[in-house]
């Protein structure tokens, strides 16, 4: 391909697509545009940063060989006027991998934003927000550190299309007569009309991206959001095909909320990811008071508009948030923030949005080594004070830097001990790891309470069993007895001996077996009073069943088993709070 300004250096490789994967030499040319406003000073800052985050990551034997690309007021000057040259749009299609500053919108009737032609141009139909906490960044919240989800929102579709009639245009009369008069439609007159359209194709796409970024990076679940309860045909129509394409595509990989507490009583299972909805308005509200139960978000594209500004501004505001829009392989990085033209030029504004957006690009690469250093390197920097004005007005005794000084301070850290970096990093993604198995553990501590939390009512014994406690065959009745109390349990399992059957042991045994019958619980093995075999239910057993299992058996609790091993019980008391918490509605 010939380009008239472009100029793709020599000396490299492109980046290319084999077996639907992106392939990344160790040499790759990558484009960049710089933007307008304050694009130059964060670019320029940038680039130092990403080259010298590489040559420490893989001691100089990967490169990247950047390429300028250009669009808006810098284009306009070398195209005639044109902000959005075609050549530049090629030649993106041509490297696969770009990242970009802020661009103008001129503003005045006819001029389309160019990010929004850009994305729609290159069908990039997944706008990708990682939102999380760089230690020592200001915020408004008391734990910004539980805020790590990476928002998908859909880029092509939903009201941002464009398909608007403005009031009292002949167009707007016309559609209004048609939805009027053949559709039985009401409004009130000299209403503006817009058209939200939402595709099985737009949305299935899209969650197909967010849950295969959520596989291939290890996360726990991907939540659709959606106002299905009052659009049930686009927003709802949403949930519904992301749900059904998890299954269809996925089905080995995923399981829904649904399954996690009806078949496996709120323990994940090893490898599952799991894939649940919510409502937009309370997303909003869960995202500030619960964030932890979020991970990676897949929504269409205003609430997705909305919910990527709220949410960075949990963790620093939009000045810090990084983000890409990604098609099939093609993807523009950029930063989320405009071109605040009043700073342009001054070397001043904080680069950390289209830097970090930089960090993203590298994962994506897969040059993941690269993106560690500087996500270790930067919060180092900002515990120092050493902080562009916007940080400095938000923090006490701040040292306020330049956008190159910034950038300095980090490359002075990158390229200092590496090891520490690295190792810091790694400790933050086990300390991750360690509140996830927390959380699990509070999820099936108190299944109950967790599925409250989410909004659904249990309907199966794995939705509200409980955790076993169980004790070896041959452990004496007064241990066994003080593990009981210990756990605040009126049971105990007993383990298999070399019947290879398992017993329960209640406080009622106690009663008759040892008080009743005048014999010593210090001299008294469990086996001895366990009551054998169990009664065993599976975990997707419905209440009712349950109930009645119960009531036929003549007995208090049963033991839900999956593959013949007991994982959980369920007592009347069990059964009791649930129809006296949630009510037990029948309907007729
Ligand atoms: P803006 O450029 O984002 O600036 C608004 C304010 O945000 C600035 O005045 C500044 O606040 C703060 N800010 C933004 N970037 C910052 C940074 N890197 N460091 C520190 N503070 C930063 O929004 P705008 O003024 O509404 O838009 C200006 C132009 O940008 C418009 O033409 C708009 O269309 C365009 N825009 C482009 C994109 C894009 O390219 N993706 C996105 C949004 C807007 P203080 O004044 O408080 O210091």
């Amino acid at each position: 391909m010939t380009y008239t300004h472009i100029k793709i250096p020599q000396a490299a490789e492109k980046i290319s697509v084999r077996n639907d994967k992106l392939r990344v030499p160790g040499n790759p040319v990558i484009g960049f545009i710089e933007g307008d406003g304050i694009g130059p000073d964060i670019t320029r800052a940038s680039l130092r940063v990403w080259d010298a985050a590489v040559e420490k990551a893989y001691g100089g034997k990967r490169k990247i060989h950047w390429c300028e690309l250009y669009m808006g007021e810098k284009a306009a000057g070398l195209y005639d006027g044109d902000y959005f040259p075609q050549e530049s749009l090629d030649a993106i299609k041509d490297l696969v991998v770009a990242i970009k500053g802020p661009l103008t919108t001129p503003v005045g009737g006819g001029f389309r934003s160019l990010n929004v032609s850009l994305r729609q141009t290159l069908d990039l139909y997944a706008c990708v927000r990682p939102v999380r906490y760089y230690e020592g960044v200001p915020s408004p919240m008391r734990r910004p550190e539980e805020v790590d989800v990476v928002i998908f929102r859909e880029n092509t579709e939903d009201v941002y299309v464009g398909i608007e009639y403005a009031s009292g245009t002949p167009e707007n009369e016309e559609l209004s007569r048609f939805l009027r008069e053949k559709l039985g439609a009401k409004f009130f007159d000299k209403a503006g009309l817009a058209v939200k359209p939402i595709s099985p194709f737009g949305s299935k796409r899209l969650v197909r991206k967010a849950i295969q970024y959520a596989l291939d990076h290890n996360r726990e679940s991907v939540t659709l959001v959606h106002k299905g309860n009052i659009m049930k045909y686009t927003e709802g129509a949403f949930r519904n095909w992301g749900y059904e394409l998890a299954k269809e595509e996925f089905s080995n990989d995923v399981i829904t909320e649904e399954e996690l507490y009806d078949r496996y009583g709120g323990q994940q299972p090893e490898g599952k990811l799991v894939i649940k909805d919510r409502i937009a308005d309370v997303m909003f509200q869960l995202l500030q008071l619960r964030p932890t139960e979020f991970d990676v978000i897949a929504t269409m594209n205003l609430n997705g508009d909305y919910l990527s500004d709220a949410v960075a501004a949990q963790v620093g505001g939009i000045g810090i948030a990084p983000g890409a829009n990604i098609g099939d392989h093609v993807a523009v990085f950029e930063a989320t923030h405009g071109t605040a033209p009043k700073y342009a030029n001054q070397n001043k504004v904080n680069p950390s949005s289209l830097l970090l957006s930089g960090v993203l690009m590298l994962e994506y690469m897969g040059w993941g080594k690269a993106a560690d250093l500087i996500n270790a390197a930067y919060p180092k920097v900002i515990a120092e004070k050493f902080v562009t004005y916007d940080f400095a007005r938000q923090m006490d005794g701040a040292h306020t830097v330049s956008t190159s000084t910034f950038a300095d301070a980090l490359i002075a850290k990158i390229t200092g001990s590496s090891e520490d970096l690295a190792r810091f990093e790694q400790e933050r993604r086990a300390a991750l790891q360690r509140e996830r198995k927390e959380r699990e553990a509070q999820r099936m501590a108190n299944p109950v309470e967790a599925m409250k939390a989410s909004g659904r009512q249990p309907t199966t014994a794995a939705g509200i069993m409980s955790a076993i406690v169980s004790v070896p065959a041959d452990a004496i009745v007064e241990d066994a007895m003080h593990s009981m109390r210990k756990h605040d349990i009126s049971s105990i399992l007993v383990e298999p001996h070399s019947d290879g059957q398992w017993g329960i042991m209640t406080q009622r045994d106690i009663v008759t077996k040892i008080v009743g019958a005048n014999k010593s619980a210090a001299n008294t093995k469990v086996s001895e009073i366990a009551t054998k075999p169990l009664i065993t239910v599976q975990p997707d057993l419905t209440l009712p069943m349950l109930s009645e299992k119960m009531a036929s058996h003549g007995i208090r609790r049963v033991i839900v088993e999956d593959k013949a091993v007991p994982i959980g019980i369920v007592s009347e008391t069990d059964l009791f709070r649930i129809v006296e918490e949630f009510g037990w509605d029948v309907e007729e």
